[in-house]
């Protein structure tokens, strides 16, 4: 009999969910497990974590260790994965910010624009036009009642990382992407971020990147648990 397993998605953005089940669809599987990817909105509205740490990688486990008890609570199966996320922008002019504060950078709830105004007034009171940068992601992986998984940390979490090297720019070109990417320009200045279409995106990126690191590790994972 084929096993199932579960690995679930600790979060509501549906352009995350699908990048994440396109890159663990491509994983090759242990021979006779399959893998069924759902978002933890199929238990009902997603509990807020708070974000403590002051990495994204020790932001990512936080919101791992949460959901993960937020699963058990709601009945998950307990040999479940459960994968979370945290990303941001470090601008070097800015000495790293806005870093683990990237989507709150213009205050609490601020939208995209905000944000990016606020990324251009704090370039433009230095007197510059731009500055290197780069995009980090961080994904962390658990199970959902915290067991043994393969080359798991001391939370028994297992990280994997991705970094984007672009430059920040106060002018804006593109409509694709989100967030910071009409602003962030890459190969010498030819393109924006916002410029790429999303499979050349995810190619490029630091979510992409962190994806390859956890689409090489899953297999042995999946077979130790
Ligand atoms: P989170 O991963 O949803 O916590 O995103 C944190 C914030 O980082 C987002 O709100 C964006 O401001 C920024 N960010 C992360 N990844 C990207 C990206 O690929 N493009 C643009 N902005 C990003």
């Amino acid at each position: 009999m084929p096993r199932t397993q579960r690995l679930v998605i600790a979060s509501g953005n549906r352009h995350k969910v699908t990048e994440l089940q396109r890159a663990i669809a491509e994983v090759v599987l242990p021979e006779g497990v399959a893998l069924e990817v759902v978002s933890a909105t199929v238990h009902g509205a997603l509990p807020t974590i708070i974000e403590d740490r002051e990495t994204f990688a020790g932001n990512a486990t936080v919101k791992a260790l949460g959901f993960a008890g937020w699963l058990r609570e709601r009945g998950e199966d307990p040999s479940a994965l459960v994968l979370a996320d945290d990303s941001g922008l470090c601008v070097a002019a800015l000495d790293g910010r806005p870093g683990i504060y990237s989507a709150r950078f213009a205050g609490e709830n601020a939208a995209d624009s905000d944000n990016n105004r606020a990324l251009v007034s704090a370039l433009r009171a230095l007197n510059l036009e731009a500055s290197p940068a780069h995009y980090v992601c961080a994904l962390a992986l658990a199970r959902v009642d915290l067991g043994p998984l393969a080359e798991a940390d001391g939370e028994g979490v297992r990280i994997f990382t991705g970094r984007w090297d672009v430059e920040a720019r106060v002018v804006a070109r593109g409509e694709g992407g989100f967030g910071y990417d009409p602003y962030m320009w890459l190969d010498g200045r030819a393109q924006t971020v916002a410029e790429l279409g999303p499979d050349v995106k995810s190619a490029r990126s630091h979510r992409g990147a962190a994806m390859v690191e956890l689409q090489a590790a899953l297999p042995r994972i999946i077979a130790g648990l």
